[in-house]
């Protein structure tokens, strides 16, 4: 699948749509808005200038567009094998229609 920030400087592609959507109710996630979409690092290409936001356990980075501030992923900073796109970003992914699973840790 392809996918786009708002203003269209950060581009993302999947291999396919993801089976579910994750609702992480972190501190973090829930602010952002995000729904995860999971994949294998090897398998996403993600095109475009991005900042990133580190917190916490630093174990992950935070990917959102230096111009118009969309989320677009996560990425691991160390040797796990998966990421996080953010499914809300992917053309005529239905992230409302899909599966959605609710992590309800808002611990951290
Ligand atoms: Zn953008």
């Amino acid at each position: 699948m392809e996918g786009r920030c708002h203003c269209g400087a950060v581009r993302v592609t999947t291999p396919g749509p993801p089976p579910n959507v994750t609702e992480c109710r972190c501190s973090i996630c829930r602010r952002y808005g995000a729904l995860w979409a999971y994949y294998p690092v090897d398998a996403v290409a993600i095109e475009g200038a991005t900042e990133t936001y580190v917190w916490g356990r630093r174990h992950l980075a935070f990917h959102r567009c230096e111009v118009c501030g969309c989320v677009v992923a996560w990425l691991p900073r160390g040797a796990y094998p998966e990421c996080g796109i953010n499914a809300r970003m992917l053309e005529g992914f239905d992230a409302f229609a899909a599966e959605r699973i609710v992590e309800e840790d808002a611990s951290i």
